[in-house]
Order: C-alpha cells, then structure tokens, then sequence
C-alpha cells in the first residue's frame, strides 16, 4: 500500500507530521506538500512562475518529502505525473489546522487537493481539525482518530476513485462522540472586514473568517461537528445541477 500525503498548511505543519507519522505504520507514505502556507487558495494551479521542488530532509538525514513552491492542486500533480515511482493507492490531505466544512469546503485547498487526487481516479481523503481560539490543536490525537477512519475508508473504496471529506472536533473538550455520516452544509457565513489605515493613510482591510454561519440547517457537517461528532461526506467534484438539466435543456431548445 502506497499514500501521497499532501495538505495547504505547508510541509513543515504539525498536521501533516502528525497524520505522517500514523501512516507511516499502515503503508509507504510519500510526503509532497507546499513549500509554505496555502491554506484557502482553492482549487488554484500555478501557471505563470515556475514550480520549484525542493527534498525535505529530516535531522537524521533521511529523505521526509518533496516541497513545492505552488498550490496543493500543483502538488497533486506533480507528485503523480513527475515525482512518485509508483500511483498510490490513496491520497490524504491534512490535516489542516482548523475544519473544512459547510461552504468553506469551496475555498479549502485541503479539500481542493483531494479532489485533484480524485481527478485522477485515486481514493482521495481530506482530514481537517477544528479550531476554537485560543485552544491548542492535539494533532496527534486526531492523527490517531482519523487512522481508525483511514483503515475502514482504505479496505472499502482503495482504487475506486472515491472522494471524502473528514472532520474532528475540536477535542479540547473531551474525545468526540462518534462518527456521523452527513452532507455538507450550504449556509453562507457572515462576512466582516477589519478596516484600517497604513502609514500613508490608505484604507486597506483584513478577511476576519466567521466560524459560525448565519444560519444551520440541521443534519450537516457544520452543525455534526458544532455538536463534537467527527464527520465524514463523501464529495463529488460534478457541479452540474441534474434537476435542472431536462428543464433547462427543453427552455433552450424548443
Ligand atoms: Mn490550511
């Protein structure tokens, strides 16, 4: 068994190091990630400066992975077209300092590049760990929770292209309460902007991300997670609208 391990956080996150350090036990784990933070860059590619790739090594001198200087979807890519001697079995993504739920599954480049492991026909997880300032993320607890999920995801859909999105509490207040199986939320987060002035006294503002959407409809994996439940859904990356196509395509048509 062969995992690409990726993220957006960056090679040297302790999200990646931690869930590294779990699969490295179940299978051969090759490590190609950006060369520093990308985190809500999306699905975004790199297409007007050069990707450059770097081996990471560790202290004792062996070989711990490939840093790209490009988006989590560039390292995808690369990783399975030009740096892996071999297609692995499964890409995993994370895990990424703080949750990809609801409609910031749209903006994560954690999710973003298990969908390009996706495009590829790869079984593709992305693994995010909830945020709640100021608290401090046990990474390598969640490592351990999302192994167990990694294993049973493994056995049933290694090879078939599937595509999921994993989810763990916030685990300061105790271990989660289980595991829910939900879809993803659609409610859209309040949007709020610190505004201030530079030095010149031009205005310029700062993205100050809501971690509660405006409104919860019940059953998603914003409000499973919000209840301490990790979450799993299982994604596609087709955005067509099917109830609408046949309707649509009569309008046009006739
Ligand atoms: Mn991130």
């Amino acid at each position: 068994m062969h995992i690409l391990l990726t993220n957006d956080d960056g090679i040297y996150a302790p999200g990646l190091r931690a869930l590294w350090q779990e699969l490295r036990s179940l299978a051969r784990v090759s490590v190609v990630a950006p060369a520093t933070e990308q985190s809500a860059v999306g699905h975004s590619i790199t297409l007007l400066t050069p990707l450059i790739v770097q081996p990471v090594f560790d202290p004792d001198g062996s070989h711990f992975g490939w840093a790209v200087e490009g988006k989590p979807a560039d390292c995808v890519k690369l990783a399975l077209v030009e740096l892996l001697d071999q297609t692995p079995d499964l890409l995993v993504s994370g895990i990424n300092a703080g949750s990809n739920v609801g409609i910031n599954v749209l903006y994560s480049g954690t999710v973003a590049a298990a969908i390009e492991g996706a495009f590829f026909g790869i079984t593709s997880i992305a693994v995010s760990l909830e945020y709640r300032d100021p608290v401090h993320l046990d990474f390598p607890e969640a490592a351990r929770l999302a192994r167990r999920l990694i294993i049973r995801l493994m056995e049933k859909y290694a090879g078939t292209g599937q595509l999921f999105n994993i989810n763990i509490p916030s685990l300061d207040q105790g271990p989660p309460k289980g595991v829910r199986v939900v879809p993803q939320g659609t409610a859209r987060y309040r949007e709020q902007f610190e505004r201030r002035t530079d030095p010149r006294g031009r205005v310029y503002f700062w993205t100050m991300p809501e971690l509660v959407p405006i409104e919860t409809t019940p059953d998603t994996d914003v409000t499973a997670l919000a209840e301490g439940y990790i979450t799993i859904t299982p994604l596609h990356f087709n955005l067509t609208d099917y109830s609408r196509l046949q309707s649509l395509r009569l309008e046009i048509t006739e």
